[in-house]
């Protein structure tokens, strides 16, 4: 469809049936910098600015120090190199989340796209990198038919700062049920749970980004990180959107 034809039917269904805040309810006015949001649930996304733990980029209060791990990520020994978060994830993040997971709300992702673009720091840290978004277990996609991670990947790579897309992992299935198991085999089960994709080519210089959704514990993050690094990757970092 032309761009012009999109707008206009856009600008029309705004019209007829004026969005409703995903999060509170109230009316998104005209100067909500967001479209999902209302201004003051836009405002109150909680965006991370440094300092910011080095792992999982839940930021911290206090003396800036150069390397500093959080409580949470003190135990997980990462096998990458920094990580980052843009938003934490409560309150107006976790209403933008849910939609995009739960509801089929693939018209938050211009929104998610928005938050990431504004970011201060993501542009000179992110520049020229490539995205590696965390494959979903093939059976939860089939469910939910997209990868939300997939395309909030998409989305960043319109923040014009020469961000490349490369699917490169895949997600084994292994049929069984993760309640199923105990601690120790479901350990097991991450650790061969990824895998390169058959034919992927890893650049060894190149600065790769996994991407996440959320950042929750980290071993997920970190086992893609692994098989990047034995695939060949030098530099791989880790962004998530949210921090759980
Ligand atoms: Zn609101
Ligand atoms: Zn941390």
């Amino acid at each position: 469809m032309h761009p012009r034809l999109t707008e206009c039917l856009e600008g029309l269904t705004a019209l007829l049936f004026p969005p409703v805040c995903l999060h509170c309810g109230k009316p998104v006015q005209d100067e909500s910098p967001l479209r999902s949001l209302c201004k003051a649930c836009s405002l109150n996304l909680h965006r991370v600015r440094p300092p910011a733990c080095s792992c999982c980029g839940h930021p911290f209060y206090g003396p800036d120090e150069r390397e500093f791990y959080c409580e949470h990520c003190v135990g997980l020994k990462p096998v990458f190199g920094e990580g980052r978060t843009l938003v934490l994830f409560h309150g107006p993040a976790r209403s933008l989340m849910h939609e995009l997971k739960y509801h089929r709300g693939l018209h938050v992702l211009r929104d998610l796209g928005r938050v990431a673009c504004e970011d201060p720091s993501l542009a000179d840290w992110a520049r020229g990198g490539v995205l590696v978004p965390v494959p979903m277990h093939p059976r939860k996609r089939r469910e939910r038919g997209y990868n939300q991670t997939e395309l909030i990947a998409e989305e960043l790579l319109r923040c014009g700062v020469g961000l490349r897309l490369e699917k490169l992992l895949v997600r084994r299935a292994d049929g069984k049920s993760q309640t199923a198991f105990d601690r120790m085999a479901r350990l097991g089960n991450l650790k061969n749970a990824f895998a390169p994709l058959p034919g992927a080519s890893i650049t060894p210089d190149h600065h790769y980004i996994l991407l996440d959704d959320v950042f929750t514990t980290g071993s997920t993050l970190n086992r893609c990180a692994q098989v990047l690094r034995e695939a060949g990757a030098s530099r791989v970092d880790v962004l998530s959107f949210g921090h759980g």
